[in-house]
């Protein structure tokens, strides 16, 4: 089946008890035995599994073309569990721009028990330079956040598979419409569902999808389970409910972006555009052979410095301030104030989440701003 097809059908099932069409929401924590012991609606205590979450999982496995899959209460949850998943002193090599929210959890809750190298994951030398005994997993994020820097995600594997490290990519920017890191061998593919998945800035959850049911999977369901950072059920039926449209959508955001950069390129105020989308790209080549769209992010910096593009931010009246993405609303945030005193990321640069409403309108609202 195509990922439409799918995005509609995988958690839709008439209910067999009142034949309704839309899986009811279940919000009994609990589940009847049989008179043998057993459960014979599969189900035992919500913090282990729920129909709600169920079928979520199923078509969130499905989407990415996964074997499994396990929802969380946020992003952050799920990049959690990965981390909580790995045996103590583990080595993590990360990208020197990881999101920061999930740079400073490694920094902030796993010093001392695991180690981790924050690099340049592009270079193939200090990747390999960086490589351990101890080294058990390799994350990357692609395009990454806000630089929007794409890694080549089959070199990465390829080097990780040498020494049988694991290979988990933050697909967040991208969604498995624009981009399926396990068919390109990763083996976990991470989302933040807050953003595109969800897709209309009105829920937070996580993701994560493996390739194979193996151990370390095992070891996350565990996470997951005995942890208890999981979605609840209305959560998870909103989520199973805006997915039935993200393809759509996204190709809508796709396509508004990749006009938002290519104005915003050849306007005289605006020093660079950072889109995977743009030929200038340094790595548009890379990204044209591993994603099948370039996203709705795009980051640009202004001619002028810091206040300068305060100024266009504080003009601009369709684009609302504020952080997050994946909404079908456009977002626009100065990105190096949210992340805090050790960012690395130009105080000029603007993060634009490319929402859904008409390209021309979202033109206007900028090039008004932009003066
Ligand atoms: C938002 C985000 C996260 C964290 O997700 P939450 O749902 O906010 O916890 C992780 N990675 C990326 C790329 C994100 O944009």
């Amino acid at each position: 089946m195509k990922i439409e097809t799918i995005a509609i059908h995988a958690a839709n099932h008439v209910d067999p008890s009142s034949k309704a069409v839309i899986q009811p929401i279940v919000l009994s924590t609990t589940f009847e035995r049989a008179a043998d012991g057993t459960y014979p609606g599969g189900h035992i205590y919500s913090r282990a599994s729920n129909p709600n979450r169920t079928l979520l999982e199923n078509v969130l496995a499905k989407l990415e073309g996964g074997a499994d899959a396990a929802a969380f209460a946020s992003g952050n949850a799920a990049g959690m569990a990965v981390f909580q998943s790995l045996p103590v002193g583990t080595h993590i090599i990360a990208p020197d721009d990881m999101y920061h929210g999930l740079r400073n959890q490694l920094k902030n809750l796993f010093a001392g028990i695991l180690t981790f190298d924050f690099i340049d994951i592009n270079d193939s030398d200090i990747l390999q330079k960086q490589i351990k005994p101890e080294t058990g997993l390799i994350w990357i994020e692609t395009p990454s956040n806000p630089l929007l820097k794409i890694t080549d995600i089959k070199k990465v594997v390829a080097i990780a598979r040498q020494q049988n490290i694991m290979v988990a990519c933050d697909n967040t920017f991208s969604t498995p419409i624009c981009q399926q890191p396990l068919a390109l061998g990763a083996d976990l593919v991470m989302h933040s569902s807050t953003k595109y998945f969800g897709g209309h800035s009105d829920l937070m959850g996580g993701v994560l999808i493996t390739k194979e049911k193996n151990e370390k999977w095992a070891k996350i369901r565990q996470v997951q389970e005995m942890g208890g950072a999981i979605p609840s059920p209305m959560d998870c039926y909103m989520l199973a409910r805006s997915i039935k449209t993200l393809p759509y959508r996204v190709r809508g955001h796709v396509q508004n972006a990749q006009l938002l950069a290519e104005f915003l390129e050849k306007h005289p105020k605006v020093e660079k555009v950072m889109y995977p989308g743009l030929p200038s790209h340094p790595q548009h080549q890379i990204a044209k052979e591993q994603m099948s769209g370039f996203g709705g992010m795009l980051s640009f910096c202004v001619k002028g410095g810091p206040e300068e593009a305060k100024r266009v931010i504080n003009s601009l009246k369709l684009f609302t301030q504020a952080t997050s993405l994946g909404g079908v609303e456009s977002l626009i945030e100065h990105r190096a104030s949210v992340e805090g005193p050790d960012t690395k990321t130009p105080f000029n640069l603007l993060r634009v989440s490319v929402g859904l409403e008409h390209i021309d309108d979202l033109i206007d609202d900028l090039s008004i701003a932009l003066g």
